[in-house]
C-alpha cells in the first residue's frame, strides 16, 4: 500500500469529446478506483489521509489538490458533479443536499443586503417562500414577474436587479419562459440569469446554451427518476460557481456520497426515460383533450398551448407533466383523483410511476385565493407527472376517474 498515491481517479472527459448526451449520462465523470470495479464506488468516508504532515499542510493551503473533507469534496459526489456539469455543458457543478440547497447557495453566493431579484410567479412554492421570506429578511428584496410576459420582467428592473430567477416550463400549467430573451434582458441589467432546469432536465433543455448563467436542479425528481433520495445541484461557469462551492464549504448542505451514487444510476437512464415520459405525456394529453368532462388540457406539446412554438425551439421534447380541469370544482377533481388505482395520489413528480395530485390542496395550498386565482390553480386542476408504465394502463387508471365523474350527473 502506497501512501502518497491517488487511489483512484475519473475516466478522461477528453476521452467523451463530441459524444451525445445519451452516452454522457451514462459515461461522463465515472470513477474507478485500483480495483477496477465497473460500478461507479461510494466513498462513505467523512474524511481522508495524507502521506505525511508535509502532505497534509500542502492540502490545506491549497496547493496540491485532493481530497480533505467530504462537507466539501467526495469522489462519489465530484463523479455525479461531473456528470452533471458535461450534460448540461458547463465547466463545473456543485452538488447540493437538496433543490432548494441548490437555489439557497446559489442566492448566497450571487447576492448580499441591497440586491434586487425578479423571479417568476410560476416557480416552486418554496422558491417563492425563500424570496419572500428569508432573502428579505437579509435585505435582499423579490419582484414577481410572469414567465411569458417580457415586458413586467423589462419595467421591474432597478440599478439594484441582480439576479432574474425563473422555471421553464412552470409547474402546474406549463407556461413557457423565453430564456434567450431574458438573458438578454438580465445581461443588459448586468444581473445574472438563473434557470431551475428540473422539468425538462438536460436531456429536453440546456438553458446555459440559450445564455443562462447558472442552471439549478433538483436531483430529487428526473435526475433521480425513482423516488429515492433527496439532492440538488448548481451548475455554471467556474467564475460563477467557485463561489458557491465556498459557501457550501462554509455552510455545509452537501450532498451525501450514498445520494450521489444512487442519483449517477439514476442518471444512466435519464434519457430514455425522458423520451418515454414524453411520449406518454403527449399522447396522454391528446387522449384527455377528447374527454367529455375535461374541461381545458395544459401541455406544452399541445399545437394551442400558447407557447407551443417557443417550446418548439427551445426545448427537444414538451416533458412529462402535464394538468388539465374537470368539470366543476373541488369535489369533482378530487372525486376523479380518488378513483384512481395504480396512479400514486402524491404530490412529487418526475418519477417513473405516474403520479396524480390536487394543486389547490397540495403544491399550492399555501397561496392566497388572490395569488391562486393569479396563478391560475382553479379548484378542478389536476396535475399528473406521467410515468413511464403503458400508456395504455395509464389511460385506463385515468379512465377510471373520468367514469367517476361520468356518474355523478
Ligand atoms: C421539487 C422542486 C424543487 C425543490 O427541490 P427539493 O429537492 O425538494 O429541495 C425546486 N424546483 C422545482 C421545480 C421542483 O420541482
Amino acid at each position: 500500500m502506497t501512501h502518497c498515491r491517488e487511489e483512484h481517479s475519473f475516466i478522461p472527459e477528453s476521452d467523451l469529446d463530441g459524444m451525445s448526451v445519451d452516452t454522457l449520462a451514462v459515461r461522463a465523470g465515472q470513477l474507478r478506483t485500483a480495483q477496477l470495479e465497473h460500478s461507479d464506488p461510494i466513498f462513505a468516508t467523512s474524511s481522508f489521509v495524507y502521506g505525511s504532515a508535509a502532505q497534509a499542510a500542502a492540502r490545506f493551503a491549497g496547493d496540491e489538490p485532493g481530497n480533505i473533507y467530504s462537507r466539501f469534496t467526495n469522489p462519489t459526489v465530484q463523479a455525479f458533479e461531473g456528470r452533471i456539469a458535461a450534460l448540461e455543458g458547463a465547466e463545473r457543478a456543485v452538488a447540493t443536499a437538496s433543490g432548494m440547497a441548490a437555489i439557497l447557495a446559489t442566492c448566497m453566493a450571487h447576492l448580499q443586503s441591497g440586491d434586487h431579484v425578479i423571479c417568476s410567479r410560476g416557480v416552486f412554492g418554496t422558491t417563492n417562500v425563500l424570496f419572500q421570506k428569508y432573502m428579505a429578511g437579509f435585505g435582499v428584496t423579490t419582484s414577481f414577474a410572469s414567465p411569458t410576459e417580457l415586458d413586467e420582467w423589462r419595467s421591474a428592473i432597478t440599478p439594484q436587479t441582480r439576479m432574474l430567477f425563473l422555471e421553464t416550463p412552470t409547474n402546474p400549467l406549463g407556461d413557457v419562459a423565453d430564456i434567450e430573451a431574458l438573458a438578454d434582458l438580465a445581461h443588459r441589467a448586468d444581473a445574472l440569469l438563473v434557470v431551475d432546469n428540473c422539468f425538462c432536465t438536460p436531456v429536453l433543455q440546456r438553458p446555459l446554451e440559450l445564455g443562462a448563467d447558472i442552471v439549478v436542479h433538483s436531483a430529487t425528481k428526473y435526475l433521480d427518476g425513482q423516488g429515492r433520495c433527496v439532492g440538488g445541484v448548481v451548475v455554471g461557469p467556474d467564475r460563477l460557481l467557485e463561489e458557491v462551492f465556498g459557501f457550501m464549504r462554509s455552510a455545509g448542505p452537501t450532498m451525501s456520497p450514498f445520494n450521489a451514487w444512487t442519483f449517477l444510476k439514476g442518471l444512466e437512464t435519464l434519457p430514455i426515460r425522458m423520451r418515454a415520459h414524453c411520449d406518454n405525456a403527449l399522447e396522454l394529453a391528446k387522449w384527455l383533450q377528447q374527454q367529455e368532462v375535461i374541461d381545458q388540457v395544459y401541455y406544452s406539446g399541445l399545437p394551442d398551448h400558447p407557447q407551443h412554438e417557443l417550446a418548439k425551439r427551445q426545448q427537444s421534447g414538451f416533458g412529462g407533466v402535464l394538468s388539465f380541469t374537470v368539470k366543476g370544482g373541488r369535489e369533482q377533481a378530487w372525486a376523479f383523483i380518488d378513483a384512481t388505482r395504480m396512479i400514486s395520489i402524491t404530490a412529487n413528480l418526475g418519477d417513473v410511476k405516474t403520479t396524480i395530485t390536487h394543486p389547490a390542496t397540495t403544491t399550492h395550498g399555501r397561496l392566497s385565493p388572490e395569488d391562486k386565482l393569479q396563478a391560475g390553480i382553479s379548484d378542478n386542476l389536476i396535475r399528473v407527472s406521467v410515468g413511464i408504465e403503458a400508456i395504455d394502463d395509464i389511460k385506463y387508471d385515468l379512465g377510471r376517474g373520468l367514469a367517476a365523474l361520468a356518474t355523478q350527473d
